[in-house]
């Protein structure tokens, strides 16, 4: 089974009949990044850039930096990597960077809020991935935006460093897409505005579904009620992908639930093709993928969103799933 799998490496993400869907992989390092090409990743749909920081006892320059992104760039032979800005808080931490105590830290300092309080680290880690945009089809994204002056506050220091760079001489692609994670359910609510001024959206349905839901994503006793299947995460999806649609901006998603393959119908009835995940799920989602029909499909994802409970959700998904397999 897993070598039959693995032959479907080569083939293209398509269904039945012939709907494109984009297949690539999350990955935090050139390691990742190497399995996710094996597994027929076309190119890498969130870079986790935080593993880069994690695990020693100082900050990584800019020229490190720049190193680990340009040879994951170069790799990706011309397919798009989006590069995540540090997303350390929450569950995360670093050594050199002490984060105070916190009765909520994932409600706390966090990811974004990070970086537009550090811009110190926010500048070298810019500077290094719009250098890194010179030798490959990087995209540059932000975690955690919850409102338009983050956004604005970020793209405004993009283009200082862009300034800088200029200055120093160095090259970059001045027209660099810049999108945002929609994962806070204030980002999910306002993403028409936000589509006004990011150039592509990626939903992080593992956060989304923690805020979303109230449930702690790490908290083992309410495990049973984390799930991206509740009616309430489906309509922020949804509402997210027609606020992009009516902006004319691409939208992806990168959580966990792109590679389930379950919810390959929801992607094709809400006309998502464009899916990042571990590299181990690529060939799951893509045999199951190859195996399905996409108006059936559509149909089948349509009627989820008529169903109540999440409950009923997944017991439809799977009963769809044992008429492909
Ligand atoms: C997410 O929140 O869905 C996501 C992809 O980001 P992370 O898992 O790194 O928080
Ligand atoms: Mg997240």
């Amino acid at each position: 089974r897993k070598e039959q799998l693995q032959l479907l490496a080569s083939e293209e993400g398509r269904t039945l009949d012939g709907v494109k869907i984009r297949l690539a992989g999350n990955i935090s390092s050139l390691k990742d990044f190497d399995a996710a090409l094996k597994h027929g990743a076309e190119g890498a749909g969130l870079f986790r850039t935080e593993f880069l920081y994690m695990h020693r006892s100082s900050l990584p320059d800019e020229e490190e930096q720049y190193e680990a992104y340009r040879q994951v760039a170069e790799k990706a032979s011309g397919h798009p990597v989006v590069i995540r800005t540090l997303d350390i808080g929450g569950d995360k931490e670093l050594e050199y960077l002490p984060l105070s105590e916190e009765d909520n830290p994932f409600l706390g300092y966090r990811a974004i809020r990070i970086s537009l309080d550090r811009t110190d680290l926010f500048r070298t880690q810019l500077s290094a991935i719009l250098r890194a945009s010179a030798v490959g089809n990087v995209k540059l994204m932000y975690p955690m935006i919850s409102s338009v002056e983050e956004l604005q506050t970020a793209n405004g220091i993009l283009r200082e460093v862009m300034r800088d760079l200029d200055y120093r001489g160095l090259p970059y692609d001045p027209d660099i897409q810049v999108g945002i994670m929609i994962e806070v359910p204030a980002a999910a609510a306002i993403a028409d505005l936000l589509a006004e001024e990011a150039d592509f959206f990626s939903i992080g349905t593992n956060d989304l579904v923690q805020y979303v839901l109230a449930v702690d994503r790490m908290n083992e006793q309410i495990a049973h009620l984390y799930t991206p299947y509740h009616p309430a995460v489906l309509r922020m999806i949804r509402s997210t992908v027609e606020a992009a649609n009516a902006a004319h901006i691409p939208v992806s998603v990168c959580g966990e639930m792109a590679g389930d393959e379950r919810a390959v119908p929801l992607w094709l009835h809400l006309g998502i093709r464009d899916l990042s995940m571990s590299p181990q799920s690529l060939l799951r989602v893509k045999h199951r993928i190859l195996n399905t029909e996409s108006t059936g499909a559509a149909i089948i994802g349509e009627q989820c969103y008529r169903l109540r409970t999440s409950q009923e959700v997944e017991a439809y998904l799977e009963q769809a799933s044992v008429q492909v397999t």
